[in-house]
């Protein structure tokens, strides 16, 4: 089904969102006049209380026929299975969102939190009207998501481009890998480099390594999805102009195969922290491709 550019508000009612942090559990829905319907709760570390406590707050949220619900959730998943495996970033182990099914008699769909932020961000935010939207969702990792006329491109497993490999020689990654994009640009990177998280960082000099290597990552994408947008999203935005002045530079520099005004353009996201609940409802509402 190939879903048209532009998604309205509208096309969402009776969909339902849920956004899955460590801290908080972020469930929405938008109301019959547009606005969206936003309860908050803490994560518990207890699976079956945290199904009971999803069941018992999309029941406030007061749909009156609940069409689906979408799920964003940190990795690594199985989002055909919406099983959860061990993750470092939740206090649960190989866990299965089919009893959140079994329990509200609605079918569940999940995906990993940056694919369904970026969903957001393509349909609702930074990239909506645009039919090819890829970008990165920069935190304590770096996520990587790639939208397609509305629906998320998965790939065989999963796309992994946060840990596409800039320098062999590189700082060690997380993953096993050594140089990834994450091991320069996320937040657990810019530690380990610079001995300060990203808001504590003044060093326009260090800044401005960080950006090439995030340049280098957009380039990359760039040359690989030919996408019309590229959306930065996540918390280290907010050191603005340290960082995304420096990016645009190098992007431009680097970026040299497509002419200039064929290049897509860096943006930042439009939605805020609200990219996961919106991308979680359009993910209600459009479900997964057949496209893998
Ligand atoms: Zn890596």
């Amino acid at each position: 089904m190939t879903m048209p550019c532009k998604l309205h508000r509208s096309d969402l009612v009776g969909c339902v969102g849920v956004d899955i942090g460590g801290q908080s559990t972020r469930i929405g829905t938008v109301l019959p006049n547009r606005t969206l319907k936003l309860i908050s709760f803490c994560t518990q570390p207890d699976f079956d209380v945290q199904i009971d406590m999803l069941v018992d707050k999309i029941k406030l949220l007061g749909v009156d026929e609940i069409r689906r619900v979408g799920i964003g959730s940190p990795g690594p998943l199985d989002w055909k299975k919406t099983f959860v495996y061990d993750t470092p970033n939740l206090p649960w182990r190989n866990v299965s969102f089919k009893k959140l099914e079994r329990k509200l008699g609605v079918e569940v769909l999940l995906d990993n939190d940056a694919n369904v932020a970026g969903l957001g961000e393509a349909t609702l935010g930074a990239g909506r009207g645009k039919r090819i939207v890829a970008g990165f969702t920069l935190g304590t990792g770096i996520g990587y998501f790639h939208i397609i006329d509305g629906h998320i491109y998965h790939g065989s497993l999963d796309v992994e481009a946060g840990h596409q490999i800039l320098d062999p020689n590189g700082p060690e990654c997380n993953c096993g890998q050594r140089g990834c994009l994450e091991a320069f640009v996320s937040a657990t990177g810019i530690q380990r480099r610079y001995g300060v998280p990203p808001h504590e960082l003044e060093d326009q000099g260090a800044w401005d390594d960080i950006a090439l290597r995030l340049a280098q990552g957009l380039v990359n994408i760039a040359l690989h999805t030919s996408a019309e947008v590229l959306v930065l999203c996540g918390g280290m935005l907010a050191r603005g102009e340290m960082l995304l002045k420096p990016t645009r530079i190098y992007y431009e520099q680097m970026l040299q195969v497509y002419p200039k005004r064929y290049r897509p353009p860096v943006v930042t996201a439009k939605l805020g922290d609200r990219a996961g609940v919106y991308g979680a409802i359009v993910l209600a509402h459009v479900g997964h491709s057949g496209r893998a």
